[in-house]
């Protein structure tokens, strides 16, 4: 995958073989997950954050002005204030988000791609204890439709690494729930995450004047919301593994969330008045400048709660970050292993209760090794 591409394969989907999978909730936030080895990681957009060093310098003085600080320059840490934050794609904007295979002993693994797993297959634990169930294999469907085996020898564990929206969705199927064929089991998703109401003149852009009537730098700010409240769902929509469970965001369903959005919105409209961001307007007609929005602009009147409030709920957007569905607790325990199950671990963004402060990727890749 390269950076430039980054766009083209959440575009370019079919039903079972596109890189990426795209889904739509039932609250219609149109969304993707990656269907290929290396997971989202290998379609998402690598966090790449340096943009035209103009455009930087304004926003990093902006911010400071705005009393956001302190800049911390590049950094990978989680800090706060404001930073440059790093990408997953090398030098060349190249990144293969399966590079960790490379360790591993090619003689002890075997990968299969166009691959799905149907079933975790289960069996009472032992003559002991026949009331307990214990993982013994998946059943996996191949690309010609074929179906395998792959059962685990003693003392083996299934791990599934199949997302937020896969885990959850294969556990169900395999009976592992209360309520294995429509459920919302286990405290569904705060995919509420992240969701970026790109309020304010996020969402909207603006455009730079500039010397070449060619040149336009078009740029969003927006907003996170870490942490949301608002719970999501996730249910079973068909018994075929391979179709998109039905997913509900409920972005902004608890207002508390809706303030945060409020709150963060204003903060964005003091960086745009800073005197830093000057050179980003536009000379207008009838006097004066402004910058040139692409998409809704913020309220005229910044006071007006409800207007603000209408804002964030238009503009609220998906950067992809939904999480849970297994969470730790509910589904699997601190080791991550799935409560009341022998051998079955979950090992991926689903056992989030809370996307772990910035961007996902590096957590869950640290979290898989
Ligand atoms: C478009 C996009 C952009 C993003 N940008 C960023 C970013 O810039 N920075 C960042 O940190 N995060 C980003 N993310 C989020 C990040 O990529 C995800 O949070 C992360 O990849 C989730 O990892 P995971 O292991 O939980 O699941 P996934 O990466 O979703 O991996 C699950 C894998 O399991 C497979 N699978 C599912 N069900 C089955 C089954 N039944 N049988 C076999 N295989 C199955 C899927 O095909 C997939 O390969 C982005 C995500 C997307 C979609």
């Amino acid at each position: 995958m390269t950076q430039e591409g980054f766009l083209t394969p959440l575009t370019d989907i079919d039903d079972f073989e596109s890189p990426a999978q795209a889904f739509t909730s039932e609250d219609g936030v149109p969304n993707a997950r990656g269907r290929i080895l290396g997971g989202s990681s290998a379609i998402n957009a690598g966090f790449y954050s340096r943009a035209d060093q103009d455009f930087i310098l304004a926003v990093r003085d902006g911010l400071v002005e705005a009393g956001i600080d302190p800049f911390n320059g590049f950094s990978l840490d989680h800090v706060i204030g404001i930073k440059i934050g790093g990408s997953t794609f090398d030098s060349s904007g190249r990144r293969r988000a399966a590079d960790l295979l490379n360790y591993a002993n090619p003689s002890n693994i075997k990968v299969a791609v166009y691959a799905s797993v149907e079933r975790i297959l289960l069996a009472p634990n032992s003559a002991y204890s026949p009331s307990k169930q214990a993982a013994i294999g998946v059943i996996f469907r191949d690309q010609s439709g074929r179906y395998h085996h792959a059962m685990l020898r003693r003392k083996g564990e299934v791990l599934v690494s199949a997302g937020a929206l896969g885990s959850p969705q294969l556990l169900l199927l395999s009976g592992v729930g209360s309520r294995p064929y429509l459920s919302t089991w286990g405290a569904y998703l705060e995919a509420a995450s992240n969701v970026i109401p790109f309020a304010s003149p996020a969402n909207s852009v603006f455009i730079r004047t500039s010397p070449s009537p060619v040149y336009l730098t078009v740029a969003t700010l927006m907003e996170k919301i870490v942490g949301p409240v608002s719970p999501g769902s996730l249910r079973l929509a068909s018994t075929d593994v391979r179709l998109n469970p039905i997913v509900q965001f409920n972005y902004f369903s608890n207002t508390g969330d809706v303030e945060r959005c409020v709150n963060g919105t204003r903060k964005i409209a003091d960086v745009l008045r800073t005197r830093t961001m000057e050179i980003f307007k536009f000379d207008q007609w009838f006097g004066g400048r402004d910058f040139r929005y692409v998409g809704p602009a913020l309220p005229v009147d910044e006071s007006n709660d409800e207007l603000m409030r209408e804002f964030c709920h238009q503009t609220v957007n998906t950067i992809w970050h939904y999480h849970g569905g297994c969470v730790v607790g509910k589904v699997v325990d601190q080791n991550l292993r799935v409560l009341g199950i022998e051998g079955l671990r979950v090992v991926d963004g689903s056992i989030f209760t809370v996307s772990p402060g910035t961007n996902p990727q590096a957590t869950l890749l640290m979290l898989g090794r």
